[in-house]
């Protein structure tokens, strides 16, 4: 069977190691949001795409969830000392290692599919993971500083300012010159089943299904689509998708993110949503469970990843 995934970080990663678990002889290839991605430091650092890397490669820091185990900061500090910054963004000694190879190879001319292809020969992580696009996108965030109106960085508005004030609007620089990475369209259109796991609808699977091709590949695919909601109880379960989501008018429950999406048969991207005991079931889907969808522990990940393919197939 061919399960393809669209993904971000954290959320996303958790999903595809009970996925892996629970379908080990399948193939599984995800899609990476790689608008989060960032120049720092002269080095392309792709976050969810080493999130994923790192965590089904067992390389994660599993405390926070992102990030090299047994990391150090060398680096950081110094730049520190020199007074160059951004020191916000956290690097760390050995991730930057993965940055420092794949700069090089972008450097080199190779593509941003084959580059994190070579990555993914050290880390094995069991599923092929492609980027959404090998061109340069990024999230900026339309917010009011001081000095008036601005676009900055998602990652400066996530990380250093912690979504700490209004994001006025989400902006995804430079998707409409890309194009889905090879092998992105094919994987959507020849899977057995597609899964939007519980990532965050808004800077992670907005992104990838808005790089031009992809939503159309989702509309088509005869596979069925199937979404997990990363909303339980009406709070994302971790970071703050609810402020995302408040940014573009969506309510932060289950049902409203479900209704973000849409049932396919109405133009939408979804056959089937998957979300909380409890959580109101969305409207005019023709098929949705309720489950447990907190992904405790890798055996919790692995129930719900195997509940929510199988009942779509
Ligand atoms: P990011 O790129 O690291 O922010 O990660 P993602 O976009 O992949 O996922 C973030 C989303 O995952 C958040 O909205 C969380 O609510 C959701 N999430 C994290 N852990 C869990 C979990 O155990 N269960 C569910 N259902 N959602 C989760
Ligand atoms: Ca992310």
């Amino acid at each position: 069977m061919q399960i393809t995934v669209l993904a971000g970080g954290v959320g996303g990663a958790r999903f595809l190691q009970g996925l892996r678990a629970a379908f080990p002889d399948d193939q599984i290839t995800v899609i990476g949001n790689t608008a989060d991605d960032i120049w720092l430091h002269g080095l392309k650092v792709c976050p969810d795409l080493d999130t994923i890397m790192y965590t089904l490669g067992g390389g994660i820091d599993t405390a926070r969830g992102w990030g090299r185990d047994q990391e150090t900061y060398s680096v950081l500090e110094e730049l520190g000392i020199y007074g160059v910054p951004p020191l916000w963004f956290t690097l760390g000694d050995r991730d930057i290692a993965t940055h420092l190879v794949r700069t090089q190879m972008l450097a080199a001319g190779f593509g941003l599919d084959v580059v994190t292809e070579a990555l993914c020969k050290r880390w094995n992580p069991g599923v092929h993971l492609l980027p959404m696009t090998n061109e340069r996108v990024e999230t900026h965030v339309v917010v009011d500083l001081p000095e008036g109106r601005s676009a900055i960085h998602f990652q400066q508005w996530w990380v250093q300012m912690q979504a700490g004030i209004p994001a006025r609007e989400f902006r995804y620089v430079g998707i409409d010159e890309a194009a889905p990475a090879p092998g992105v369209l094919e994987a959507i259109a020849g899977a057995d089943v597609v899964v939007l796991p519980p990532s965050n609808p808004v800077v992670s699977i907005g992104p990838i299904v808005t790089v031009p091709g992809i939503r159309e590949a989702l509309t088509r695919t005869p596979a069925p689509v199937v979404g997990v909601s990363g909303i339980v109880g009406g709070r994302p379960l971790k970071g703050m998708a609810d402020k995302c989501l408040a940014t573009i008018g969506v309510p932060a429950t289950a049902a409203g993110v479900a209704g973000h999406y849409g049932p396919r048969a109405d133009g939408g991207l979804l056959d089937a949503w998957v979300h909380e005991s409890g959580d109101e079931p969305p409207a005019g889907f023709p098929k949705s469970l309720a489950t447990a969808t907190i992904m405790t522990d890798q055996q919790a990940a692995a129930n719900l990843a195997e509940q929510t393919v199988r009942f779509v197939l």
